[in-house]
């Protein structure tokens, strides 16, 4: 097979494969893009078949969650190398955070983003768009019509008006600097949010809390001290209150803790349309991990203890926490490899995404559940639940070929993002990805990209305000 093998149809034969039914022996179907059928009958003369004997095939994952640094930081990461990572490791979809500059705060910046995204990218990508503490409804809408597939709000963080960036500034004296989004902008605007049906995502630590604690961060402790989980907690049980009054899906982003989870439940108990995501990193590692993986391991929320990466766990085979998305966000090696206290929070995660929650899904009992975490549930969230997440009959031929009986062991070298150090360093995944496809055609194979920039962007699908 050449790189540029792109047949109008083909055949993904003798692999299993996950159906809306489960797990079958059956051949996929694709012919221009999308799934055509799925059955075990001969195709016709001339078809090509790929042979997946042994293998899964599997639905490309939906990365909901991030940071592609571009415009704005293209030495941390551009929509290049971010896409050449998620291709790699099975992601067919990114959804792009808003915080790159100028932010995504209206549509202008959204399409002039896409277009250049559009450019480099080799998976389709989506957009989230930042709401301001300033941000009125008209600009909501146009962001809505200009495709975002819903808003994110940092709480706590500081608008540069002047550079269009978001900064993290619990002090705020310098005029240059707009108020934070805090509950009272989340409340204003949550009706509007809910009305559009599009969801609000949450970076979910509480203003107040991380102001008292603030201090210099020279050890992992004072990172965890300077960021307790009782600001997840009390973000998460404000925000479900929010959510309640306004029926606006709220989306809790990278929840990182015990007492979070504990306050998203009691919340989802009482009715709150809240959903949940959790991140790798916070699934298999602890703050025991420091001595290994360094400020790797520097983010925001932090890496926590033990007891909450099992809380986590458990939260997951439950289903309370219902998807799996990475927060990837690389800066450079050199950035990195500053002391504690300098070095930028954030690490890259988008290509061991699928890997690793195949190997926790495999822990857990079932390992078909990865699929839903960083597939089915996250199209849901972002409004692509027709057209992608699902192996069946028209929807996109976005497919991932697993091999489960081969390893990956996490290595700085095999690594395409620009930041090649990431916090799940050395650790080895019981599964591989072999190829992948995006609409039908091919963008990975065999540990080497194929094709170009063929990435389009996604739009929602506005259903209004249930669930995923
Ligand atoms: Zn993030």
């Amino acid at each position: 097979m050449t790189d540029s093998w792109k047949p109008r149809s083909f055949v993904i034969a003798g692999g299993t494969v996950l159906t809306p039914d489960g797990p079958r022996e059956v051949d996929v179907h694709v012919a221009d893009g999308v799934i055509t059928s799925l059955s075990s009958d001969t195709p016709p003369e001339g078809t090509r078949t790929v042979d997946a004997r042994g293998t899964y095939v599997l639905p490309g994952a939906i990365d909901v969650h991030v940071h592609s640094r571009d415009p704005g930081f293209p030495q941390k990461e551009d929509f290049g190398t971010l896409t050449e990572a998620a291709a790699a490791g099975g992601v067919t979809t990114v959804i792009d955070m808003p915080n790159t500059v100028p932010a995504v705060d209206a549509a202008g910046v959204l399409e002039s983003k896409a277009a250049l995204a559009r450019s480099k990218a080799r998976v389709d990508f989506g957009m989230w768009a930042l709401l301001r503490s300033g941000t009125t409804a008209e600009e909501l809408e146009s962001l809505a019509d200009a495709g975002a597939v819903g808003f994110k709000a940092y709480l706590g963080y500081a608008f540069s008006l002047t550079r269009k960036q978001v900064l993290y500034s619990p002090g705020l004296d310098d005029p240059d600097l707009e108020t934070p989004p805090d509950y009272g902008t989340l409340a204003r605007l949550a009706p509007v949010i809910a009305r559009l049906g599009l969801p609000l995502a949450i970076h979910a630590e509480d203003p107040g809390i991380l102001s008292a604690f603030r201090r210099p961060l020279e050890t992992y402790s004072d990172l965890l001290a300077a960021r307790p989980p009782e600001a997840e907690a009390v973000a998460i049980a404000a925000a479900a209150e929010i959510a309640g009054a306004s029926s606006v899906r709220m989306h809790v982003a990278h929840l990182s803790s015990a007492p979070g989870l504990a306050a998203a439940k009691e919340a989802i108990r009482a009715g709150a349309p809240l959903s949940l995501e959790t991140c790798p990193q916070y699934l298999w590692l602890s703050e025991e991990d420091f001595p290994r993986a360094g400020t790797a391991m520097k983010m925001f929320p932090p890496i926590r203890s033990a007891a909450d990466r099992d809380a986590l766990v458990d939260g997951l085979a439950q289903g309370v926490i219902g998807l799996v998305a990475t927060d990837h966000a690389p800066h450079t090696d050199e950035e990195k490899a500053a002391s504690f206290d300098e070095a930028p929070a954030g690490s890259p995660g988008v290509q061991t995404l699928y890997v690793s929650c195949l190997e926790l899904a495999r822990r857990i009992g079932d390992v078909w559940l990865a699929a839903r975490w960083v597939s089915e549930a996250p199209a849901a969230l972002v409004g692509l639940q027709e057209t992608k997440g699902t192996i069946a009959p028209g929807y996109d031929a976005d497919l991932v070929i697993v091999d489960p009986g081969k390893r990956t062991l996490v290595r700085p070298e095999a690594m395409r993002s620009r930041q090649r150090h990431g916090a799940l360093d050395g650790m080895d995944f019981g599964f591989s990805v072999r190829e992948v496809y995006l609409r039908g055609a091919a963008i990975w194979r065999d540990g080497r990209r194929v094709g170009g920039a063929t990435g389009r962007m996604v739009r929602p699908a506005r259903l209004g305000s249930a669930l995923p």
